[in-house]
């Protein structure tokens, strides 16, 4: 049984407009300590997914459809109170995007992790969860003494290590990272993704990572899920997915980003924007963008087809296997 199954994820924003349909229909399983990347451009719908997942959406988000299946229990009809009991941080935690600004200036980061467990884990004492707290700095790297200091006195890559620490505070079975190298320098960069797969293997952690530097989910992911206006468009084995992607939209995607194993070649942009999520093109999303559209891509929806092991894609150019 995968530890994570996720079916037909529908997940809007409200608006004085009409809803924002932000993700749709989205279905992907996650294994015990399997990392999964989840790509595609700003707005795509990555951090929407990676929000319901903890039920942490904004106040104007609703989970209009679907299931998300952790450890054999769907949580989508779960109230908030045992959302926050069992689930959030306990067996699904976060670590949140912009390190520089995830923390809280006044309180010393030590301090921060420690509210963090005895918010989730009421019976833990301070002092234990003072001593979990350095063992979490050294498992990620940083001396335990640092945890008396606050936030501005630690660097960036500190910082995303510091986060990482609060985000294994509960000992959860799944981390979600939501594109942790951003405002890192690239050896920074390089450590904090290095640190994440140490940490997957010695813990047998599932890690859903949010880039959309696909080099980035290359380093960490054995999984990777393409996602473009809301739906995901393609999913699998990620060395399958780089080596020979069938959906056009991830065809641009890795065209887009420059390859240090390739003969030099021109970086390819990929041309028109992403459809307004209030009022999205019929049939494929894509299809404005897309040099392969034919007609039934304006008309009908293309869903997920399993291409071949460990491999799916909507498109309506792609058969089932
Ligand atoms: Fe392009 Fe049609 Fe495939 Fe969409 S369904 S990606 S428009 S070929």
């Amino acid at each position: 049984m995968p530890i994570l199954d996720v079916q037909d994820l529908t997940t809007y924003y409200m608006t004085a407009r009409g809803p924002v349909r932000a993700a749709e229909g989205v279905s992907f399983q996650l294994e015990k300590g399997e990392a999964m990347g989840l790509a595609g451009e700003s707005g795509c719908g990555k951090t929407t997914v990676a929000l319901s997942l903890l039920k942490i959406l904004p106040t104007n988000g609703r989970i209009v459809r679907g299931k998300i299946i952790v450890d054999g229990k769907d949580i989508v009809p779960l109230k908030e109170s045992e959302m926050r009991k069992n689930i959030r941080w306990r067996s699904v935690s976060m670590v949140f995007q912009g390190a520089m600004n995830a923390l809280n200036p006044l309180y010393k980061i030590g301090d921060q992790i420690v509210e963090a467990i005895k918010l989730h884990e009421p019976d833990v004492t301070r002092q234990e969860a003072k001593d979990r707290t350095g063992k979490l700095f050294e498992m990620v790297g940083l001396e335990p003494s640092r945890t008396d200091n606050y936030p501005h006195e630690f660097s960036g890559g500190m910082k995303q290590r510091a986060l990482i620490a609060m985000s294994l505070a509960n000992n959860p079975h799944i981390v979600i990272a939501d594109e942790p190298g951003t405002a890192l320098d690239v050896i920074v960069q390089a450590q904090v993704l290095r640190l994440i797969s140490e940490l997957k293997e010695r813990l047998n952690l599932s890690v859903i990572m949010i880039a959309h530097d696909l080099s980035m989910i290359a380093e960490v992911c054995q999984k990777i899920a393409i996602m473009y206006a809301g739906y995901m468009v393609e999913n699998g084995d990620i060395v399958k997915i780089f080596k020979d992607p069938l959906h056009p939209y991830t065809q641009d995607l890795i065209e887009s980003f420059p390859s240090i194993m390739a003969d030099k070649q021109e970086m390819v942009s990929i041309p028109g924007f992403p459809p307004d999520l209030l009022d999205p093109p019929p049939g494929c999303r894509f299809h404005p963008r897309c040099k392969y559209a034919m007609d039934i891509c304006r008309k009908e929806t293309p869903h997920l087809l399993e291409v071949s092991a460990n491999h799916r894609v909507a498109c309506h150019l792609v058969k089932r296997k």
